[in-house]
């Protein structure tokens, strides 16, 4: 695995980053969340993390940032390792092609959302872990401290509270799928254990470090320790690959090629197996709401590096 041999990664990032860090944002801050609209659009980090121990980082690498709906993978790593492939009876694996938010295709699925990443799987994720734990925000604050290695990560008080006053979407959305049967806790609990896990607050260097181990089937890098089994940490690669970047997944794979996951504060991370995690922030979303320069950074940074999965 000594890519490093073969691409000069730390080049290749500093190149690309100087290159779009200049070029016109196009992207609007996430503004139905007050808190993330309050962030300054300048933002712009990216740190890369081998599998062969070297780091990488440029920009607001180490400045934290809302990380939103990029937790929605952890979550789900959390299930999953406790419910096995019974997960699966609870949400499906198919991308959605619609909005993140959306409540169309509840109905028709009998509650079943598409898949864990579009906000009505998280709810449903979020009621798993609710069942399924003791102190639900403690243990899974602890379960994503411990993959990371990182004792400092936290949730933000204070964007789960400005989510939480204006989540009329994500209300309806959990009450809906209670009526639908697919919800067993209340929904009031269920949605303050979603906006916490949306809050989660990590920089680049974190993300791209804890993220290393889905490119090392499924062990953290720095003792090999399993998080997930080889198979079921090929599974998250292929949901992240699918469905990572809600309706936008099918261009992500066409202009970046490489599974991963966004989130509304602007935040991107992707995983090449057997090779990299790199992570991206850069505030502004485009339309579908994935970060307008993180996008453009990677599909540069893998057209240079020749590092996409394809
Ligand atoms: N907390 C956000 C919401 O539910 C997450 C959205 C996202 O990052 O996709 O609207």
């Amino acid at each position: 695995h000594l890519i490093q041999e073969e691409v000069n990664f730390k080049a290749v990032v500093q190149n690309i980053y100087k290159d779009v860090k200049d070029i016109e944002d196009k992207g609007e801050l996430a503004s139905y969340i007050p808190e993330l609209a309050r962030i300054d659009s300048k933002n712009f980090g990216v740190h890369i993390s081998t599998m062969d121990h070297s780091n990488f980082g440029v920009g607001n690498c180490y400045d934290k940032f809302s990380i939103q709906s990029i937790a929605k993978v952890l979550s789900l790593i959390m299930a999953y390792k406790i419910l096995g492939k019974k997960i699966w009876e609870r949400v499906d694996v198919e991308p959605s092609g619609n909005a993140f938010n959306s409540l169309v295709q509840l109905e028709a699925e009998n509650g079943i959302p598409r898949n864990p990443f579009i906000n009505a799987g998280a709810l449903v994720i979020s009621d798993i872990l609710l069942s399924e734990l003791e102190h639900p925000k403690e243990e899974f604050l602890a379960f994503v401290r411990d993959i990371a290695n990182q004792p400092e990560i936290d949730y933000s008080s204070k964007i789960a509270a400005s989510e939480k006053k204006v989540g009329y979407r994500n209300i309806a959305l959990c009450n809906y799928i209670k009526s639908l049967g697919n919800i067993k806790n209340e929904p009031e609990d269920v949605l303050d254990f979603y906006f916490n896990l949306c809050s989660l607050e990590m920089n680049c260097m974190e993300l791209s470090q804890l993220f290393l181990f889905l490119a090392n089937n499924g062990c953290r890098i720095s003792d090999q320790h399993p998080i997930l089994t080889e198979q079921q940490s090929k599974r998250i690669n292929a949901l992240m690959q699918t469905c990572g970047f809600y309706d936008e997944s099918g261009e992500f794979a066409f202009r970046v090629g490489l599974p991963g996951k966004s989130g509304v504060g602007g935040g991107i991370v992707a995983v090449h197996p057997d090779r990299y995690a790199i992570a991206v922030w850069s505030p502004k979303l485009n339309k579908k709401g994935n970060s307008y320069k993180g996008m453009k950074f990677l599909e540069a940074f893998t057209t240079e590096s020749k590092q996409s999965i394809f």
